[in-house]
């Protein structure tokens, strides 16, 4: 599936993002950095170990107490078909606070990173909406608000949303009428 918004600066599609060809992918990782399950787990084996090693590289040289939730760090993206590899920490969801600002940053913090470097396409999962367990429609409405928000001062950053089944797919854009 494939549904393009604003042109192609905004593609939903639904798949592996270790399959994604491009600058760089975004990684739903946990502060320690060391990998874990979900897409981080998927994105490690793809990548192969040297991506863990250059993630304890990150830890030594930059966050000795790990990825603070909503920060972005970037690594080589060794053995995938993705150059690089953008880590960033999404929020654990808790019905007691707001945490979509945390969620929203990590989108913005990426989307900016990869302006910096000229990147021309890269690709986000559904932060926090696996383990963390956003609610899939909330954080539908971030993401949606963000890209309406970013993306025009971005004209050369084509980005794409992954999702890993055509229900997830489907159930972004029936939330986040972009
Ligand atoms: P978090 O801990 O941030 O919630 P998860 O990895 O548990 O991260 O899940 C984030 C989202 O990524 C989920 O919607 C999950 O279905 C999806 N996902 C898992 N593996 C992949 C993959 N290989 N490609 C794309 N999306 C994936």
């Amino acid at each position: 599936m494939k549904i393009h918004w604003q042109g192609d600066r905004l593609t939903v599609a639904e798949g592996d993002i270790t399959r994604f060809e491009g600058d760089a992918i975004v990684n739903a990782a946990n502060r320690s950095l060391q990998g874990g399950g979900g897409v981080d787990g998927a994105i490690h084996r793809a990548a192969g170990p040297e991506l863990l090693e250059a993630c304890r590289e990150l830890r030594r040289t930059t966050w000795p107490d790990g990825l603070p939730v909503g920060e972005v760090a970037m690594t080589p993206g060794f053995k995938l078909p993705a150059r690089h590899v953008i880590h960033t920490v999404g929020p654990v969801f808790a019905k007691s606070e707001d945490r979509s600002e945390l969620l929203a940053d990590c989108y913005r913090n990426a989307l900016h990173l990869a302006a910096e470097h000229r990147f021309e396409r890269l690709a986000f999962p559904a932060i926090s909406t696996g383990i963390y367990g956003y609610p899939a429609a909330a954080a539908a409405s971030i993401v949606a608000a963000v890209m309406r928000e970013r993306l025009p001062a971005l004209p050369g950053l084509a980005v794409t949303l992954v999702f890993f089944s055509a229900r997830d797919a489907d159930g972004f854009l029936k939330s986040a009428s972009l």
